[in-house]
């Protein structure tokens, strides 16, 4: 639908609109107003080539396309009876948890390992542990392949499929060879479209889930689903939305808490959302507050950095890991609010 800058085009601009939509197999249909038109687009309005064409005439206001940009991962799609399992959950029919450490320390495999046991203990259905990590100074610890034995063994021990992020290709390839049964695409990545659509590629045939971040800095709702769609598009619609903060932040949270954007998703796409509050807050003793803000707000799950002693840990985990016993009363509240009517009708 295209609407002009003054109320009605003139005979001229209608035949330069008529002519540029008819490259791309549409025509105008004109709604006449009593003070302004409306020139509806009939026919397949999706070309962002033919939209950016209207917008480059100063004559026009706006063009709202009616049709979704995202195909696949929109609520109407095909896929929107897309059921995913994870860790025993069906996503959607109970709280999913993943919890575990922000970073796996190379020098204390061992606490990653009780933190495994003790998450598994609380309620968790997913163990995280972050073997590469993204830092934002170069000098702090980068993360190490050399880890990566310590979340094969946790998933071994546990019997729980574990999750960890991958920043680019060679860390996917590391992660695929290990049989990581989750990955994660961070904040930083999301809008990395070359990596999404690799990630969606190599993970197409075993339908690998992938959680993907909220960039911080990201914008719209739709520029959100356009995202997961990279992976839906390449082939892995196993896609789970990651509301994690953003910036600029709330003073005195590490980002601008985002879990109310759980609802507009839900209006929008069919995929599940997974909050995370660690960094949404990114403070412990904010974490719980914001578990259940997410929950009310129709999440279906949270992933939520764990430590078995918070203060020994590294990379976030000091600031901002609950322990094991704080996790598994998390869990019974969680479970509460989900049950509330108000909540999930
Ligand atoms: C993390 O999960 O530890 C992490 C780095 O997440 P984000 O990409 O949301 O910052
Ligand atoms: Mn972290």
């Amino acid at each position: 639908m295209i609407i002009s800058k003054a109320p009605r085009l003139t005979d001229q601009q209608l035949a330069e609109v008529e002519s540029i939509v008819g490259d791309f197999g549409c025509k105008i249909q004109v709604i006449f107003g009593a003070h302004r038109n409306i020139y509806a687009i009939i026919g397949d309005e999706r070309s962002e080539t033919m939209v950016n064409r209207l917008l480059g005439m100063d004559y026009i206001a706006r063009v709202d396309r009616m049709e979704s940009v995202y195909k696949l991962m929109d609520v109407r799609s095909d896929l929107a009876n897309h059921r995913m399992i994870i860790g025993g959950v069906e996503l959607g029919t109970e709280p999913f948890i993943a919890a575990g450490h922000c970073t796996i320390d190379p020098q204390n495999g061992n606490a990653f390992l009780e933190t495994a046991a003790a998450v598994k203990e609380a309620g968790a259905h997913v163990i995280r542990g972050g073997v590469w990590k993204p830092r934002t100074s170069p000098h702090s610890y980068q993360g190490s392949s050399d880890t990566m034995k310590y979340l094969i063994e946790a998933r071994e021990r546990t019997g729980l499929p574990v999750i960890a992020e991958i920043m680019d290709e060679p860390q996917l390839a590391v992660a695929l060879d290990a049989k990581v049964d989750m990955l994660q695409i961070g904040t930083r990545n999301a809008l990395n479209y070359t990596l999404l659509a690799e990630i969606g590629r190599r993970t197409a045939e075993a339908g690998i889930p992938v959680l993907l971040k909220r960039g911080r800095h990201m914008g719209p709702v739709d520029e959100f689903i356009s995202a997961a769609e990279y992976l839906a598009a390449n082939g892995n619609p196993n896609v789970i939305f990651c509301p994690r903060g953003t910036m600029p932040s709330l003073d005195g949270f590490r980002n601008h808490p985002d879990e109310c954007i759980t609802p507009l998703l839900k209006d929008k796409s069919w995929a599940p959302v997974v909050a995370d509050p660690s960094h949404s807050v990114g403070r412990a003793k904010f974490v719980p507050a914001c578990s259940l803000a997410a929950i009310a707000y129709g999440a279906d799950g949270l992933i939520i950095e764990t430590h078995v002693d918070p203060i020994t840990g590294i990379g976030d985990d000091p600031k901002q890991s609950i322990t094991p016993d704080v996790l598994k009363k998390l869990i019974q509240d969680v479970r509460t609010m989900w049950g509330l009517k108000s909540v999930r009708g």
